[in-house]
């Protein structure tokens, strides 16, 4: 059984899949996949290189993310471009990683994915685990980690999946609006209940 795990910029996803860990469940990175398939020498990269042209490459041939973003943001039609390039090929690889963790004896793994409804993911695992926090803890979160302010912090957060959307998707949800001993107590619980549903060989069972 494959969980996949999603939630908005630090809705604490690396959080939960580190504390999903520690109990003994392994997960894969879709965002480590997504950096492989543009990797230099992959086929999606020489693509991208063909459509766009020397800007979107660093002096060493590697892609520069920075340029691309900035011209996928201000076109639609240049992200679903971008997208069809590189969303089957993610999917692909990801099909590999979560063969091979399925085949290690473990009782159930994780897909942890920031895309896992906007990315066709979702089809690939049995359950999906939203992770959600309110929006003002999201922005303060967001601003502490990383270098941005808090009105860059809500500019990202608005270009995400909505919040609503993303719960209406869940099949089960982690609050993550309280300490990280809260956080535990819910991992502790999900954790049983996902050993009890893949015992039975069943993805759901209430
Ligand atoms: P994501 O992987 O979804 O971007 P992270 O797991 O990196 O999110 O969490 C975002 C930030 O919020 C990190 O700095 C993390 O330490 C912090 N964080 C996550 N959960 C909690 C919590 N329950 N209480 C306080 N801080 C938290």
């Amino acid at each position: 059984m494959i969980i996949g795990l999603t939630g908005g910029i630090a809705s604490g996803k690396s959080t939960v899949a580190r504390a999903f860990e520690r109990l003994g469940i392994p997960w894969v990175d879709a965002d480590d996949v997504a950096r492989e398939v543009v990797a230099p020498g992959e086929p999606a990269l020489a693509e991208i290189a063909e459509r766009f042209g020397a800007r979107v490459l660093n002096a060493d041939g590697s892609l520069n993310r920075r340029a691309l973003r900035e011209i996928v943001f201000a076109d639609a039609d240049e992200r679903r471009w971008l997208e069809s390039v590189t969303h089957p090929r993610i999917r692909e690889r990801l099909h590999a990683h979560l063969a091979r963790l399925q085949a290690g004896d473990v009782p159930y793994g994780l897909l942890v994915s920031p895309l896992l409804f906007e990315s066709g993911q979702a089809e690939m695992v049995d359950r999906c685990l939203v992770i959600d926090v309110p929006e003002a803890v999201q922005i303060a979160r967001t601003a502490a980690r990383d270098d941005v302010d808090e009105s860059q912090a809500r500019a990202i957060v608005a270009a995400q999946m909505p919040r609503a959307e993303r719960l209406a998707r869940a099949d089960d949800v982690i609050d993550n609006g309280g300490d990280e001993a809260a956080l535990a107590v819910q991992v502790r619980q999900l954790n049983q209940r996902y050993r009890r549903l893949s015992s039975t060989g069943r993805s759901s069972l209430e």
